[in-house]
């Protein structure tokens, strides 16, 4: 080759340099679409969200069926197309679910009691959050913003409604949420409250349903778990005694165990849970 071609050929090179490198810094804030079978930090954020949002996901990197199921139930209890792609429309919902508050964007035929009842929340928040002076004219394209609980929107989309009450009455010795957990001193997610009564305390269904487990479930100790209409299982924890057998089917406040402090426990209580699917969901939303 000539001097002249080298100098060709490195100026080429040194363009198609220039371009990946465009390319990839021009947009720095740019996230890519996350799905199944990626790896990465970004792929961690998104299940740390998922998991501040209530749900039982490994926080390991890696975007695998467990990941995409639960952002396919995500996004179709948003009315979302639920292909289980990370996408712009899909983070932006899950920020908003996230910080409690949707912006919803007008579509005709809208009308606020329509929103109060799908974002469960009222037509007065909504109203007020928002200023509207004549809340019974919404025009189509109106942004509104829409002041609501996650979970609350959730189970709210998922169609379910179901009467609960007390397992057993206590003092509620930790809530749900994040905390630091009482034996092992790491933070965690508690996906249920703890109850505190005296050892051999009855146990009641909150619902009525069909026992689907009994027995030993590791640090929960003794349990028993119930199936109800919709997808959702009560959850009882810690128990010192079971009183029902698998497949049974339990009537609401059927006593169904005796508390105790098997498993992971500091003293006897109940650690009972509601979970919509794989989702665990704040009983005190639950429970009257
Ligand atoms: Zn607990």
């Amino acid at each position: 080759m000539r001097p002249t071609h080298y100098r060709l050929l490195f100026v080429s090179l040194l363009s198609f340099l220039i371009v990946v490198m465009a390319t990839c810094y021009a947009l720095p804030g740019e996230a890519r679409v996350l799905k199944r079978g990626m790896r990465g930090s970004d792929v961690s954020s998104l299940q740390e969200m998922l998991a501040d949002l209530g749900y039982d996901v490994m926080v390991d990197g890696v975007f695998g069926s467990e990941t995409e199921n639960l952002i396919k139930e995500i996004q179709e209890a948003l009315g979302l197309v639920a292909d289980g792609i990370v996408g712009q429309q899909t983070t932006a919902m899950l920020r908003e679910l996230q910080d409690g508050v949707f912006h919803h964007t007008v579509q005709r035929g809208d009308n606020l009691t329509k929103l109060a009842n799908r974002y469960d929340t009222t037509v007065s928040n909504i109203s007020n959050y928002n200023g509207l002076q004549n809340p019974d004219r919404l025009l189509p394209g109106q942004v509104l913003y829409i002041p609501t609980g996650s979970m609350a929107v959730l189970s709210r989309s998922l169609n379910t409604k179901l009467s609960m009450q007390w397992p057993v009455k206590g003092r509620i010795s930790s809530g749900y949420g994040y905390r630091i957990h009482p034996v092992l001193k790491t933070r965690h997610f508690h996906g249920g409250i703890d109850i505190a009564v005296a050892e051999g305390t009855p146990i009641s269904a909150a619902a009525s349903g069909k026992v689907i487990k009994v027995g030993n479930l590791g640090n929960y100790g003794l349990a028993v778990v119930l199936e109800h209409a919709g997808g959702i299982t009560t959850w009882y924890g810690h128990n010192s005694k079971v009183t029902v057998r698998l497949g049974e089917s339990v009537k609401q406040g059927q006593i169904i165990a005796m508390s105790g402090r098997s498993g992971l426990a500091t003293g006897p209580h109940l650690d009972f849970r509601i979970k919509i699917g794989d989702q665990t969901v704040d009983p005190l939303e639950w429970l009257p």
